[in-house]
């Protein structure tokens, strides 16, 4: 795969930094390179963790990734290209973008995918289901309002116009018509774009995103 597996005890000497919306850390004692960002654990960016087989499998919080990472259970892949490093009580560490587990573990495949903003998008590529214009918002076909339930087969990408002028009525009572029918997606990929608030680095190479 040409990524670059390292050596527990060369992560825990490592430090690194990352701009952007999370906090330093102003009484940090450790000297990571003047470019690093220091921030809390809990506020440290989530880590792709990959199957043993490179697999995308969920999105770890950091504290998660790191506590693996020292006892062994996953290499770092991808460092972040910028540089994060949190503290715990005795250390600082850097935070990789993506980690991989030594050992294979088998998922499995029939749970329900949970709805996410994020992911209905996707599965209607950010188009209105009833004029398909950009979509901007999510509406409810049949309003929760008069019973409509909040899932995959009732919510549907719409451009705020539409869901304006649809309001609380019924397709029916518009005489309008869904552009496709709404359909719950399947699969492991899926399953993970649905759990994900945004992508980091480097992920993007091991999450393949079909078409709805
Ligand atoms: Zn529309």
């Amino acid at each position: 795969m040409g990524t670059a597996v390292r050596e527990n005890s060369e992560y825990r000497q490592r430090v690194s930094r990352r701009p952007g919306r999370l906090e330093p850390v102003p009484d940090a004692r450790s000297e990571p390179s003047a470019r690093a960002r220091q921030v809390t654990l809990a506020a440290a960016p989530r880590v792709l963790l990959l199957n043993a087989s490179y697999e995308a499998l969920t999105a770890l919080p950091a504290r998660r990734a790191v506590v693996m990472l020292i006892g062994g259970k996953a290499d770092v892949v991808h460092d972040h290209p910028t540089e994060v490093v949190v503290r715990s009580v005795e250390t600082s560490v850097k935070v990789p973008s993506v980690i991989r587990l030594r050992e294979y573990v088998r998922i499995p495949y029939h749970a329900q995918i949970p709805m996410t903003r994020a992911a209905l998008m996707h599965r209607d590529s950010h188009r209105c289901g009833y004029c398909n214009a950009r979509a901007t918002t999510i509406d409810h076909v049949i309003p929760r309002s008069r019973g409509g339930a909040h899932g995959w087969e009732n919510c549907v990408a719409s451009c705020a116009p539409c869901n304006h002028r649809k309001a609380d009525k019924l397709l029916s009572e518009l005489g309008w018509e869904l552009r496709a029918p709404l359909v719950a997606p399947r699969g492991r990929t899926w399953r993970l774009v649905s759990q994900l608030r945004e992508i980091g680095p480097h992920w993007e190479d091991y999450l393949y995103l079909d078409a709805a």
